[in-house]
């Protein structure tokens, strides 16, 4: 086990006061980028090193690094929240190393101890500190760990050079205008992963077979798309990056089973355990679309949601096909999602008691 501490080198601004302000009032999702990131090498036979905090910048790389042509590449998603008291506080971050050492196994990566990975996160908001928002208006500080094949080689095998770097962003609300219900398209043309695949990973490829499945979702009007299980195509995964969730109208809550090829969310475990606090019975089931949109249409399900470190937890007001569409619900920001939304979100920032242990 190593044991790294990411000193900051030098701690010379990149940003001036004054355009890091202005940032900091208005800014959006994955746009604008801190003063300082971290960095770590591995290398086979020698382990984690080269330990350190620097500027944030452009990365050096050899146009035959291998994940420009194999992607093994790996990420985390994340965010540091600032209480009214100005302490700053990780949600969960155990959760995301233990995921980013299952993806880095799934991905034939080297696994980074949960110690350095916490250590890492510490360094960058240490350094980066003046640039987590205040909590006025749900805005975070999103933290992006990711870790790569930088070994400049050709062959297919795994790398046996490689770089992690934690990034990091000033979020806004993921929705500037409120919660506003989205519509999600229903993918039957594309799966996103498959049986014994990377669905349970968290690494860039699936992103990247993602991605036309959301063009068909927009240029069908709707917000986000859904995914179908690649087998049968038959029961829901996941959208293309949060977790699906149904309440019914007798007050039980159900979410797909983790089959292998969906992504195991944090916040998605969150809920699945504010939800027993509460006595929604929760539930994680096969949800076949077919039966889903049935009882939609009956009026047993009565809210769905999405949700994810980003959106934290948004309504989901209808889907829509090539055959047809159904509203859930009235269509508008169901109770039991908000109210769930509310206690996830006052815990993290620190309004509602930490009664799991949850904050960093
Ligand atoms: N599924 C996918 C595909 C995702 O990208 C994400 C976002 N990381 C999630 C689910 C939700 O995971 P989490 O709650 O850990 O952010």
């Amino acid at each position: 086990m190593s044991s790294l501490a990411f000193p900051l080198a030098d701690p010379a601004r990149r940003v001036a006061d004054a355009d890091r302000e202005a940032i900091r009032a208005a800014p959006g999702f994955g746009q604008h980028f801190t003063d300082f990131m971290a960095h770590a090498q591995w290398r086979e036979g020698e382990g984690w090193g080269s330990d350190e905090v620097i500027p944030f910048g452009p990365l050096q790389l050899s146009p035959a690094a291998a994940v420009l042509h194999y992607a093994q590449e790996i990420f985390e998603g994340l965010k540091a929240f600032r209480h009214e008291d100005g302490t700053v506080w990780t949600f969960r971050p155990e959760k995301n190393a233990e995921r980013l050492q299952r993806s880095a196994r799934r991905l034939a990566l080297p696994e980074l101890p949960t110690e350095d990975f916490i250590a890492s996160l510490r360094a960058v908001v240490q350094a980066d500190e003046p640039w987590v928002p205040s909590p006025a208006g749900e805005q975070s500080l999103y933290l992006r760990p990711f870790m790569f094949a930088s070994e400049e080689f050709l062959g297919v095998r795994a790398a046996h050079g490689v770089d992690y770097y934690v990034i990091a962003s000033p979020a806004g609300a993921y929705f500037p205008r409120g919660i506003q219900p989205l519509v999600v398209w229903i993918s039957d043309s594309y799966a996103r992963a498959g049986a014994g695949g990377t669905g349970a990973a968290k690494c860039g490829g699936n992103y990247a077979s993602s991605m036309l499945g959301k063009k068909e979702a927009q240029a069908n009007g709707a917000d986000e798309v859904l995914f179908l299980d690649s087998e049968t195509h038959t029961a829901i995964d996941e959208l293309s990056g949060m977790n699906v969730v149904v309440i019914t109208k007798d007050g039980r809550l159900q979410t797909p089973a983790l089959t292998g090829s969906i992504l195991e969310g944090v916040t998605r475990d969150s809920i699945l355990q504010l939800a027993a606090d509460r006595g929604l019975a929760p539930s994680e089931d096969r949800l076949v679309m077919s039966e889903v949109l049935d009882r939609i249409a009956s009026g047993d399900i009565v809210e769905m949601f999405a949700c994810g470190t980003a959106a934290v937890i948004n309504p989901i007001g209808e889907f829509r096909s090539a055959v047809g569409s159904w509203t859930i619900g009235d269509g508008g920001p169901g109770e039991v999602t908000m109210s769930l939304r509310e206690e996830l979100t006052g815990i993290q920032y620190g309004r509602i008691e930490d009664r799991h242990g949850w904050l960093t």
